[in-house]
């Protein structure tokens, strides 16, 4: 089957086209800037076709016809007709409450449940069932499927998720922790088993997710039980320009003490909930520590020349991902390996080697210098190590086409 995966951002529709008979990527590209002044990209990759061009995209309707016109073209495309999709499978961030699982899009009250996540995932919700909404308008006669970033979480138990606040207002709010990356965590959980010729039952691991957002799961017999971000992407470990956890009192001290010129009256007042998470999310993390480098590649140049904020930002983060990676190995009693994936744990040597570093008498894990300067698949363990110490390239996107396939097939 031929599966259409789609991942809808505010003003984007990323999108690939998977033959699943091999797993193969027939055709990619996103469909940038809706609503602005449109931007689209197309690759085939066996076509060596790579087009990028300006294209007025309204709406994400408009794009999602788009991406259907290119694939069927005549001359660049790679299907002949649109009925070879057999189905679509969507990028959602959050599932809330609502859904554990990929989900058949069988009925408005799908999206309209994704759409009522929205206050948990305020950048995402709405534009993920836009995307929903577009391609069951282009493509009405074939399965669309949901796949959740919170679903391979929810088999957390309680001890994890549950924040300590007032349980009415738990419930009010929907508040608890959803976690984030679980597609990717899933994936690279399953890949891992599949490279140590294992069954995922039987392996406890603690998987890394580092890229410019990082989280960290704790994974036993092929089910998460912790993870390190929380009611929203933010917490956890600092990350590219998101502050990660900190002292929840620092949010009241700065709402009730930091004053802010206001645009519309000029007036000084103080900051409110907006600017601040606004704060916290954008202008925070290692960006924040290191004067302005969120990117890996540049803080490890600036601190290899001598830059000690951005050598400070980089010790951080080995820091605070040893310490929830650590913490984690102690909730599984033990582990057989850790794995790193996404852009830093998958390009970054500095990390690795900082997450890493002297814990092979505590712990028992050492990783291979060489071996960690290699890219792609790649074991890492050191030759004292008693963990297995993996680096395995995420596919969010193949593991949202399998999930889908799972689900159409049902
Ligand atoms: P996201 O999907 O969260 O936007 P990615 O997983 O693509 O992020 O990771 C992006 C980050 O990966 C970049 O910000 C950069 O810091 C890091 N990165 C990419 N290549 C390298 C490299 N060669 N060395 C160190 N870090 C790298």
């Amino acid at each position: 089957m031929k599966i259409l995966v789609i991942n809808a951002g505010s003003s984007s529709l990323k999108y690939q086209l998977f033959d699943m008979e091999n797993e193969e990527v027939l055709a990619k590209g996103n469909c940038d800037r809706i609503g602005i002044d449109g931007v689209f990209s197309y690759k085939a990759p066996g076509k060596d076709v790579s087009i990028e061009k300006d294209v007025a995209f309204p709406n994400h309707t408009v794009a999602a016809n788009k991406v259907l016109e290119t694939l069927v073209d005549p001359e660049i495309g790679v299907i002949s007709d649109v009925s070879e999709i057999g189905a679509a499978g969507h990028r959602i961030v959050h599932g809330g409450s609502f859904f554990m699982e990929a989900t058949l899009v069988d009925s408005d009250e799908v999206v309209e449940k994704i759409e009522a996540c929205k206050t948990l995932a305020p950048l995402h919700a709405m534009p993920n069932a836009a995307g929903i909404r577009a391609c069951r308008q282009a493509m009405p006669n074939i399965p669309h499927v949901a796949v959740f970033d919170t679903a391979f979480h929810s088999t957390m138990p309680d001890v994890a998720k549950t924040y300590a606040l007032p349980r009415d207002l738990c419930e009010k709010y929907s508040i608890k922790r959803y976690g984030a990356h679980g597609t990717s965590h899933k994936y690279v959980s399953q890949k891992t088993a599949e490279y140590l010729g294992k069954k995922p039952e039987e392996l406890k691991m603690v998987t890394l997710h580092l890229g410019n957002g990082s989280s960290i799961t704790a994974v036993d017999k092929g089910r998460c039980v912790d993870t390190s971000m929380g009611l929203t992407p933010l917490a956890g470990p600092l990350m590219g320009t998101r502050c990660g956890s900190i002292d929840p009192a620092i949010v009241p001290l700065l709402l009730d003490n930091e004053l802010v010129k206001d645009e519309k009256t000029g007036e000084m007042r103080h900051m409110n909930g907006t600017e601040l998470n606004n704060i916290m999310n954008k202008k925070s993390g290692v960006f924040a520590v290191s004067g302005g480098y969120s990117d890996f590649r540049d803080l490890e140049a600036r601190a290899n020349n001598g830059d000690e904020a951005c050598a400070l930002a980089l010790e951080m983060f080995g820091y605070q991902c040893k310490q929830i990676m650590a913490g984690y190995i102690a909730i599984l009693g033990g582990v057989d390996c850790i794995v790193f994936t996404a852009g830093i744990g998958e390009n970054g040597p500095t990390t690795r080697r900082n997450v890493c570093k002297g814990l092979l008498e505590p712990l028992g894990i050492e990783i291979d210098e060489e071996a960690n300067q290699i890219r792609g698949t790649v074991d890492i363990t050191g030759k004292n190590s008693k963990i297995k110490v993996l680096v395995i390239p995420t596919n969010e996107e193949l593991m949202i086409a399998k999930e889908t396939l799972a689900v159409a097939t049902r």
